[in-house]
């Protein structure tokens, strides 16, 4: 069976004092209500990463950053590597996510090389893929798709994607309020994961979490959760209310 996994994206926001306390908040609520359905993970800027590993220490709440370098180490100012990543205690990266596609020029071939580099340090990938509105209205978000996957993943070996996490992100969807159907969801990720059965098999394609993600919340999380193809969610906005993250979680 494969897992679901609710995964909060942070982004920039929260100085680390704000941080912590989300962390403790959302760590306690997880602790008095453990839930056996889903992973949680929390995904923090950099330098929340350490002390954040420390509040989750021994508990089932994953760590992840929100990118990684695309080198694995050396004269790179102002860059963090996978391995460094590794070392504050995360177990994931979000690799590839819309706004580092638009907002810093990250194209396939660099998402493969941090993708590559990622999985080498031991971390596991939440790799983002999803198309813009104007894609979508001219009908080939099955294709832009289609190309993220084979240019940004699919050179990748057979074992190296059981630690690889799918998220789906229309970006029309990413913040905007705006929500993909449940049956958008669905189609989309069924797609998915058919190209990965064509690409690695159907056990790989059985196992493999898809996770979506553009404005989820605690309203409309469980009837995209209860889509088939659906393995939970990559949530933004809301993962930075306590409640709202742990109502999304208590969805699946
Ligand atoms: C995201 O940025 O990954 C995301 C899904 O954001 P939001 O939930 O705010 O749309």
């Amino acid at each position: 069976m494969r897992k679901k996994i609710v995964a909060g994206n942070w982004k920039m926001n929260m100085v680390l004092s704000e941080g912590i306390e989300l962390a403790k908040s959302v760590n306690k609520h997880l602790v008095e209500h453990p839930t056996e359905k889903a992973t949680a993970v929390l995904c923090t800027p950099f330098i929340h990463l350490a002390p954040v590993a420390e509040i989750l220490k021994d508990t089932q709440t994953g760590l992840g950053a929100q990118n990684c370098a695309s080198e694995a180490s050396g004269a790179y100012t102002g860059e963090i590597s996978a391995e460094m990543i590794k070392s504050a205690g995360a177990q994931y990266v979000i690799i590839g996510h819309s706004e580092r596609r638009s907002y810093y020029n990250e194209d396939d071939s660099l998402i493969y090389k941090k993708t590559f580099l990622a999985l080498k340090s031991g971390l596991k990938v939440i790799f983002c893929c999803g198309e813009v509105l104007q894609e979508r209205e001219e009908q080939i978000h099955f294709e832009v798709v289609k190309k993220q996957l084979l240019d940004g993943l699919f050179n990748l070996q057979k074992e190296d994607l059981k630690n690889i996490i799918i998220a789906y992100e229309p970006v029309w969807a990413i913040g905007t309020g705006l929500t993909a159907s449940p049956q958008q969801a669905q189609e989309m990720h069924l797609f998915i994961r058919t190209l990965i059965q064509e690409r690695y098999g159907k056990e790989i394609a059985d196992e493999t979490s898809i996770l979506y993600g553009g404005s989820c919340k605690p309203s409309n999380a469980a009837e995209i959760f209860s889509m088939p193809d659906v393995d939970g969610g990559l949530i933004g906005g809301a993962s930075l209310k306590k409640d709202d993250f742990c109502a999304i979680i208590s969805a699946i």
